[in-house]
C-alpha cells in the first residue's frame, strides 16, 4: 500500500492526464486486483489480500506515457491488466500501487493483405481480431479458450497457447509475434518499436519488462472448422486414436480427450454423456472422412456436429483447455488442476498415477506441437487434498517423465521451465530500470535486486 501523502500527490497528477479514467472505489479496486487465481487454493492464500491503491484505464498512447512517467517519479508499482482472465495472479498487484487496465486500447491499426499480418492495440479482444481477420479470409493461429473475453496483450504477456497449438505450437515459438510497440517506465518514458527478435524477451513476461501498446502477429488462412465428437470405451484405445489423429495428414485446430467422469459434468453441447471417454475435434472439412474412418476402424462412435457457429458461444472450443477446468469447478470447486507435457509413450505414466489417485485425478489431454513434434499435453483435474498432496503429485509426474508447468506459482519462471531467462531480465533493466512494473513476478529480477 502507498502511504496517504504519496497517494494524494500521485492522484492529483493522474487527474491532470487527459484520456484517462480513474477508479478509486473499494469495489473497483477489488474487482481489478483479481484474476482467476482461485483455481489454485495455494494462490488464494497468497493473493487474496492484494489490492491496488488506484486503478486507471487509459484511452491513448500519450496517456499511457504520462502514467508511466508519474509512477516512475513516485516509484509506485505499476501492474498491467488486460481482461483479467489469467490463472496465476499474473495481473494481481502484489504490493499495491497502480493497476492500469489496457482494454481502452482497442484499435485495429493495420492488416497487411500480402503477408496476412495484423497490427492491433494491446487491449483488443481476440474475438474482435478474429472477426476482423475472417472478413479478410484469415483467422488467428492461436487462441486461449477464453478468446471471447481475453485481450491480445494479456494473451501474449500471460498466456501460452491453446486452440491451434496442435498445428501452431506455442506463443513463444518464433513466427507468431512479429513486432511490438512498447512504452518504457523511465524518467522520460520512450515509445519504442521492437522487431521480432527484440520482442521475444517481452513475450510471456507478465508485463514485467515493458508496457505493450500495440503488436503485430501472424495469422492463418480461414478454414470453416467442423466439430467432431468421438466416443471410446477404452482409455488406452482413446489415447492411441488421439495420437493417430494428431499425426495424420489432416488439418486439426483442436484435439481434446476427456475421461468419461469429466464428460458427465460438462454442459450438453458435446452431446449426451455416453459413459465413454470423449474426443473433441475441430477439423478441416477435408479431414472429416479420415477421422470417421479411423474412429470406426477401432469401434469408436463418431458424431459429426457440423461447422462451428462462432457467434453462439457454445462450441467445442468452450469445452477445451482450461474451460474444462472451469466447467468442473462449476460443479465442485474442490477441483483444481495441473499442466504438463506428457512423456512418450503416455499410457504407462497415466495408468500408474490413476492406480494411486483413482477418481481424485481425471485425465484431460490436448494435442500440441512441441518444438515441431506432435505431442500430448495434459491439464488433469485434481481433487484438492492440500498443498503437500499436490506437491507429491507434481514430483510423481516429474519422476515419470512429464514436464510440469506449475499453475500454483506466481513467477514467470516457476510457471514455466523453472529457469531464469537472462534476456527477460536484461529487457527489464533496459525498459524498467526502477523495477516498478508488476514487481515480484520476475524471479530473475528479484534475485538480481537482492
Ligand atoms: C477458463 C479459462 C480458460 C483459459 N484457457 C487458456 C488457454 O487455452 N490458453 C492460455 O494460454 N491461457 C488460458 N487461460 C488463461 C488466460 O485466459 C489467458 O492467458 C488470456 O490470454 C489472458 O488474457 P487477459 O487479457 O485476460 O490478460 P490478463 O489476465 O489481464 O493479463 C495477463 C498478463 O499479461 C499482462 N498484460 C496485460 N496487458 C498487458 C500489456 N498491454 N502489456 C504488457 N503486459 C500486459 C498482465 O500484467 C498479466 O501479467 C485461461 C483462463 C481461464 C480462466
Amino acid at each position: 500500500m502507498i502511504n496517504k501523502e504519496k497517494l494524494s500527490l500521485l492522484l492529483s497528477e493522474l487527474k491532470s492526464v487527459s484520456d484517462l479514467e480513474i477508479y478509486k472505489k473499494t469495489s473497483d479496486l477489488k474487482r481489478f486486483s483479481k484474476d482467476f487465481f482461485e483455481y489454485s487454493p495455494i494462490l488464494i492464500d497468497e493473493l487474496k489480500d492484494c489490492l491496488a491503491d488506484i486503478v486507471v484505464r487509459p484511452l491513448s498512447v500519450d496517456s499511457i506515457m504520462l502514467v508511466a512517467q508519474i509512477c516512475h517519479k513516485y516509484s509506485t508499482p505499476l501492474t498491467l491488466r488486460g481482461a483479467g482472465t489469467g490463472n496465476y495472479g499474473q495481473c494481481v498487484p502484489l504490493n499495491g500501487g497502480v493497476v492500469m487496465v489496457m482494454t481502452g486500447m482497442r484499435k485495429i491499426r493495420k492488416f497487411d493483405l500480402k503477408s496476412g499480418e495484423i497490427t492491433v492495440e494491446s487491449g483488443c479482444l481476440l474475438r474482435d481480431i478474429n472477426d476482423e481477420l475472417i472478413a479478410h479470409g484469415r483467422q488467428l493461429r492461436l487462441l486461449p479458450s477464453t478468446w471471447r473475453s481475453a485481450s491480445i496483450g494479456g494473451f501474449i504477456a500471460g498466456g501460452s497457447g491453446g486452440i491451434g497449438s496442435v498445428r501452431w505450437g506455442f506463443l513463444r515459438d518464433p513466427g507468431h509475434l512479429q513486432a511490438l510497440e512498447i512504452i518504457t517506465t523511465e524518467n522520460s518514458p520512450r515509445k519504442l518499436k521492437l522487431n521480432a527478435n527484440d520482442s521475444e524477451a517481452l513475450n510471456h513476461a507478465y508485463g514485467t519488462n515493458g508496457i505493450i501498446t500495440a503488436l503485430t502477429i501472424t495469422t492463418a488462412p480461414y478454414l470453416k472448422w467442423q466439430q467432431i465428437v468421438v466416443d471410446c470405451s477404452d482409455w488406452n484405445k482413446a489415447v492411441e486414436l488421439l495420437n493417430k489423429f494428431n499425426c495424420s495428414a489432416i488439418d486439426l485446430y483442436l484435439g481434446t480427450l476427456l475421461e468419461n467422469e469429466i464428460v458427465n459434468c460438462l454442459p450438453h453441447w458435446s452431446g449426451k454423456p455416453s459413459g465413454k471417454h470423449r474426443i473433441l475435434l475441430l477439423v478441416a472439412p477435408d479431414g472429416v472422412s479420415t477421422i470417421e474412418r479411423l474412429s470406426r476402424s477401432v469401434g469408436a462412435d463418431f458424431y459429426n456436429l457440423g461447422p462451428e457457429n462462432l457467434k453462439a458461444g457454445t462450441g467445442l472450443r468452450e469445452l477445451s483447455w482450461n474451460h474444462t477446468t472451469l466447467h468442473m469447478r462449476g460443479i465442485d470447486s474442490d477441483w483444481t488442476y495441473l499442466q504438463m507435457l506428457l512423456p512418450q509413450p503416455e499410457s504407462e505414466m497415466m495408468r500408474k498415477l490413476k492406480s494411486e489417485w483413482g477418481s481424485n485425478l481425471l485425465w484431460h489431454l490436448e494435442c500440441v506441437r512441441q518444438n515441431g513434434v506432435q505431442r500430448l499435453a495434459s491439464l488433469p483435474l485434481v481433487k484438492w487434498q492440500g498443498e503437500e498432496a499436490i506437491n507429491h503429485l507434481i514430483s510423481q509426474c516429474k519422476e515419470l517423465g512429464a514436464v510440469i508447468f506449475n499453475p500454483h506459482t506466481i513467477t514467470v519462471e516457476d510457471g514455466g521451465l523453472g529457469v531464469v531467462d537472462s534476456d527477460q531480465v536484461q529487457a527489464k533493466s533496459n525498459f524498467d530500470p526502477k523495477g516498478i512494473l508488476n514487481p515480484g513476478k520476475l524471479k530473475g529480477w528479484n534475485i538480481k535486486a537482492n
